[in-house]
């Protein structure tokens, strides 16, 4: 299992831990995406084992009154959706009376809990430490966020408590495993029911008993796929709706278990950071991307125009991966929504593409041969051949050079671009690599 939350009050140190644990390779991702849109989500990586990481303070809407109800709420939640939860205290200050009533949410499920305590900057302020065992969780691990002091053994811990990585369906069986996120209210459950209605028994009894119970298989309209999660729509509970945190919560369980995201935008209210934050999460996990446009049916302006504006402004927002598809579409009148499928299929073969090595040096070479990487410090760059990897979760490919280190971010960008416009990529994230040869 992979998801972590950090729970605790204000200030003892949630986001400082957050970035400790995302830090360094957040600054690689981020390099790749050309964003910083999201403090909350994030992938850790120690010894080889990557997980989420989820800032729950990033979420707290900070006005008194709501204050201490909201942290409730997500405590509850992070229970209840993380497979380990990450309690912070302050050494600093001791026990509060906030400590004691997340402690009380806490004690309830308590095998999942870690109660870490934080600022623990020096030996001496570790003897403070075990005050907070008096929190009823067990003996508190002293850390500091600050120093990253001991973080080692700190995620070793993590790391044993979160158990084997039982991700479900990481044994592929070649059918594509399909989600619809979105923001609270784009329309997921109306297009869930819209293509598959309420009916029970088209779930084939085929439907995987091996995987975990959040792939649901189906067999309809010539399509095999599985939806991911639709158990999590389904029985969805509007108090926990209302809370951002709660859909970002399901919508990480979901993105990590497919192939491919198809992310619903609610056309009446455009794209607001909360999709950002969906894509966000889309792209970390390396997911292919439809984006549907819903309640077309009521949008104001059905211009080509303004059919021209919502696709730009998505894919200005998206940039720099642009090429996804984007289809406009109606829950409600079922406009398009075979089309959402059909669309997401394809988009899952682009996904498994293959392109032989004969075919790919062929096509390559000589495009490379007329625009060669530029010279750096009067070297010239020789590309030589390509190839694909195999068995990659996207399509992957190293092209060999002599002086791979000097190959730049606009030459691989080229190189991308030329490889898109030769090959169906649509929708899907692609690697490529340079490498010594
Ligand atoms: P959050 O509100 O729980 O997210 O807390 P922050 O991460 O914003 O941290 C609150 C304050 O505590 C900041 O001033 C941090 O610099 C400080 N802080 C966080 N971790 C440590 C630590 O390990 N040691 C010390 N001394 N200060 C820390
Ligand atoms: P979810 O929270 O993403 O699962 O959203 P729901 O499926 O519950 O839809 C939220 C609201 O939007 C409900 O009132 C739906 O009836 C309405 N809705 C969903 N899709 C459409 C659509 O295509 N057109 C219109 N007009 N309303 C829609």
């Amino acid at each position: 299992m992979n998801l972590v939350a950090i729970v605790g009050r204000p200030n003892v140190g949630k986001s400082t831990l957050f970035n400790r644990l995302i830090g360094q390779r957040q600054a690689i991702v981020s390099d790749v995406a050309g964003t910083t849109r999201d403090r909350q989500y994030g992938k850790a990586e120690w010894t080889g084992r990557e997980f989420s990481v989820v800032d729950t303070g990033g979420w707290v809407v900070n006005s008194d009154d709501v204050f201490e109800e909201e942290i409730r709420k997500q405590v509850t939640l992070a229970t209840e959706e993380a497979d380990l939860v990450l309690f912070l205290v302050d050494v600093k200050t001791g026990i509060t009376d906030l400590d004691q009533q997340v402690a009380s949410i806490l004690r309830r499920n308590s095998g999942k809990v870690m109660l870490c305590a934080n600022k623990c900057d020096d030996n001496m302020s570790q003897y403070a430490a075990a005050e907070f065992y008096s929190l009823g969780l067990g003996d508190p691990y002293p850390i500091s966020a600050a120093t990253g002091s001991g973080t080692g053994d700190f995620l070793d811990e993590v790391l044993r408590r979160l158990g084997p990585d039982t991700k479900a369906g990481a044994e592929d069986d070649g059918i594509p495993r399909i989600s619809i996120v979105g923001r609270p209210n784009a329309g997921k459950s109306s297009l869930v029911n819209a293509f598959i209605g309420e009916e029970r028994n088209i779930v084939t009894d085929r439907a995987g008993t091996t995987r975990d119970s959040i792939l649901t298989r189906y067999d309809k309209f010539g399509f095999d796929f599985y939806l991911v999660d639709t158990a999590g729509i389904r029985r969805k509970n509007k108090v926990k709706e209302d809370l951002e945190f709660y859909s970002v919560m399901r919508a990480i369980r979901a993105i990590e278990n497919s192939d491919v995201c198809v992310l619903l935008i609610d056309a009446t209210r455009g794209i607001e950071a909360q999709d950002l934050n969906i894509v966000n999460i889309i792209q970390r996990n390396n997911k292919s991307l439809v984006v549907a446009i819903n309640k077309w049916d009521i949008a104001d302006d059905k211009s080509p125009a303004a059919i021209q504006y919502f696709e730009n402004t998505i894919r200005q927002r998206l940039a720099p991966f642009t090429d996804f598809p984007v289809i406009f579409v109606s829950a409600v009148t079922k406009q398009r929504i075979y089309r959402v499928m059909e669309t997401a299929k394809n988009v899952y073969l682009n996904r498994k593409r293959r392109v032989t090595t004969s075919k790919l040096n062929a096509v390559m070479l000589p495009i490379i041969e007329a625009t060669p990487p530029p010279s750096m410090k009067g070297k010239y760059i020789k590309i030589k051949y390509c190839s694909q990897i195999p068995n990659t979760q996207i399509p992957t490919f190293v092209f060999y050079a002599n002086l791979p280190q000097y190959i730049r971010e606009p030459y691989k960008r080229f190189i991308e671009n030329q490889m898109r416009e030769k090959w169906d990529f649509h929708g899907t994230p692609i690697n490529i690599y340079f490498r010594q040869k």
